[in-house]
């Protein structure tokens, strides 16, 4: 609904970028947060009037202390997002402690330290719409990616509990799992290897950021209520439940 407050992780940029724009086009107040990328932030800043946050969704703190200031500036948040998201892509025998860690903190860490700073709030208010962004590769596993797999998958069982906490005051907890869809976090895979994955694509393409941002605007909808712990797969056919 028009005038709701909306917060989407990792909103300044690829997939969440499209999910911001598409908020502020439908009339949510938004807030887009980003990690570092400031060059990235201020310029989708200036092109659509969308206010940036910095801050790390794995540092519990600090999404405490932003989700205070967004609400100070915007109103209390409705809608949140959490679609952050990194990759930090080896094979067992050469993944770090530390790139596991990176990888939980951000992707799946980040879930809790966001739900957890809007989640009372949400409660007293009696409505609330959390969508969180998992991957195909949390729903089938991928070589080299035992740490985003983890972190994906975790996302699913995070969105199902949470939406049986939240289903009688009229907080919705959904996910969606996308499948390879044309961002930076695509472009850095090698071109032989992309060409590999888009042959396995039953559309026969990777998805665009937008058919990402349907998705979402789908399940945060005020009349999409009965919709809740459930995952949505845009993935072009790639893989089906
Ligand atoms: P991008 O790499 O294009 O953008 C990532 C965004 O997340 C940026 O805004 C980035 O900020 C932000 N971000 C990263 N780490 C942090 C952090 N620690 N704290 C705050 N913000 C952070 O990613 P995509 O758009 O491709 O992916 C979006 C989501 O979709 C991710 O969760 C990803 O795993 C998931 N996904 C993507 C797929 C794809 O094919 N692209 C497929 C399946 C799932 P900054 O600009 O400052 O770096």
């Amino acid at each position: 609904m028009a005038g709701r407050v909306a917060i989407v992780t990792g909103g300044t940029r690829g997939i969440g970028a499209a999910i911001s724009r598409m908020l502020k086009d439908k009339g949510y107040k938004v807030a887009a947060t980003y990690a570092g990328n400031d060059e990235a932030a201020q310029k989708f800043k200036a092109e659509t009037g969308i206010n940036v946050y910095k801050f790390d969704v794995g540092d519990f703190a600090a999404c405490q202390a932003a989700v205070g200031q967004i609400e100070k500036e915007m109103g209390p948040v409705d809608v949140l997002v959490n679609n952050a998201g990194i990759t930090r892509d080896s094979t067992m025998r050469r993944l770090t402690r530390d790139m596991w860690d990176a990888v939980i903190d951000t992707n799946l860490g980040s879930c809790f330290n966001m739900s957890k700073a809007v989640w009372d709030g949400m409660n007293t208010r009696g409505f609330g719409r959390i969508v969180n962004i998992g991957s195909i590769n949390g729903q089938g596993g991928q070589y080299g990616q035992v740490n985003y797999a983890a972190a994906k998958s975790g996302i699913h069982g995070f969105t199902k509990a949470l939406a049986q906490e939240g289903a009688s005051k009229g907080i919705t907890v959904n996910a969606i799992a996308p499948g390879y869809t044309e961002t930076d976090m695509v472009a850095a895979v090698p071109a032989n290897v992309l060409e590999k994955i888009v042959a396995k694509i039953p559309v026969g393409r990777l998805g665009k950021a937008d058919e990402i941002g349907r998705g979402v605007m789908f399940l945060i909808a005020d009349d999409a209520g009965f919709i809740t712990g459930s995952t949505l797969s845009i993935n072009g056919g790639q893989h089906m439940y």
